[in-house]
């Protein structure tokens, strides 16, 4: 991966550039913000770059013998650390024996998360792992001797995985043998063991700025200017989720979303029991960037209403029905909705019944919109 594939961070490349030029590369470094940022997509093309024979002024050199293995993932000496289960029943869970598949998901989308990758791997109902075990291989992996790097490097995503058995690797943290980096890759840094995180460099890596989720989707994914935009802006930095998005590109969410209103605020028990089957028959990623998509709106909605207007980014027919909703809308109700739709959120992702819980949400809904009483101990919070 070369930092030219990498979208936006204009500054950090150019921070990372000067630090491979300063030849005084930190050994244990941590990379850490918020989901979709390509936090892992930097932590590779660093890797790649420390390893490149001619880099450039700006980048690995993309040609190289080294280059050509570290951007199929299989330079043997950049290894990589993430979260997974036994392979096999009684095996324990062990990053190197999902490494093919590791490799094909990240090459396919270096913005995925740790639901992503374990989908991927049928695991998405199970806790990834990063075990003792692991921390073990990691020390035995980085005893050899490089094979031919001038670095190697150890890239660990998800550390957060790592409980008091990430204490293994706290030695080779702290004075890792010579030319060895490991290079954290984080989303939490509050889960992170305390004694890990205050042996490593961090590195903030902020959300994408609209303008270059905008510019990728347009360039890259052939998107249409308008429309990129409007991703852009829905996804908040989050390049993950702006591709999810585009694949929903010929189904927008705002008709769905003023169909869904209109029959919860009128009552319309029939309507609504067919729009939610509708909506369960398009799985549960639908439905969750649906809900994701809610909660934007409901955001937008406020700064409209209590802002200066120009601030909400809302399209045309958005704004029509924002307006309306404004009506029903004031910070009580927001406070009752918001976690509402994020226990739903949690519920479709835990494999509940998705037409249940959109059908129960909607009798909610109607509920704390018309400034009706709610039941304090509600069904999501027994899913929950
Ligand atoms: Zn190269």
């Amino acid at each position: 991966m070369q930092f030219s594939q990498i979208i936006g961070h204009a500054n950090l490349k150019s921070h990372l550039l000067d630090v491979v030029k300063s030849e005084k590369i930190p050994h244990a470094q941590l990379f850490i913000g918020p989901e979709g940022n390509g936090a892992l997509a930097m932590a590779i093309a660093f890797a790649q770059l420390i390893n490149c024979e001619k880099p450039t002024e700006t980048d690995s050199c993309g040609i190289c013998g080294a280059c050509q293995k570290a951007k199929k993932m299989i330079h043997p000496d950049i290894h990589f650390t993430f979260p997974v289960i036994g392979k096999k029943e009684g095996k324990p869970p062990l990053s190197d024996d999902w490494i093919a598949e590791f490799r094909k998901s990240v090459l396919e989308n270096p913005y995925l998360n740790e639901y992503d990758w374990l989908q991927k791997i049928k695991a998405e109902n199970k806790q990834g792992n990063i075990t003792a075990l692991e921390a073990k291989n990691i020390l035995r992996k980085l005893s050899f001797k490089n094979y031919e790097g001038k670095y190697r490097v150890s890239i660990i995503w998800k550390p957060e995985a790592l409980k008091k058995e990430g204490n293994i690797l706290l030695k080779l943290i702290e004075e890792p043998p010579a030319n060895t980096i490991i290079i954290l890759v984080a989303e939490n840094q509050e889960d992170i063991l305390p004694t890990i995180l205050s042996r490593t460099q961090i590195t903030k890596i902020n959300r994408i700025e609209d303008k270059d989720i905008s510019a990728a989707l347009i360039n890259q994914y052939q998107v249409e200017a308008e429309k990129a935009q409007r991703i852009a802006f829905l996804a908040d930095g989050n390049f993950r989720e702006a591709l999810l998005l585009v694949e929903n590109e010929d189904d927008p969410f705002d008709q769905d979303l003023k169909d869904w209103l209109t029959f919860t605020l009128n009552n319309n028990a029939s309507e609504l029991v067919s729009f939610m089957e509708k909506k369960a028959g398009k799985g549960r990623e639908h439905i969750k960037q649906f809900l994701e998509y809610y909660l934007h709106f409901l955001r937008e909605c406020m700064i409209l209403k209590f802002s200066n207007q120009l601030n909400a980014k809302f399209t045309h027919s958005e704004k029509q029905l924002a307006e309306r909703m404004s009506r029903f809308l004031n910070e009580e109700k927001l406070y009752l909705l918001v976690p509402l739709i994020e226990k739903c959120h949690y519920a479709i992702e835990r494999n509940c019944n998705p037409k249940i819980t959109l059908l129960n949400l909607s009798i909610q809904m109607e509920k704390i919109l018309r400034g009706k009483p709610i039941s304090t101990e509600s069904w999501v919070e027994r899913i929950g």
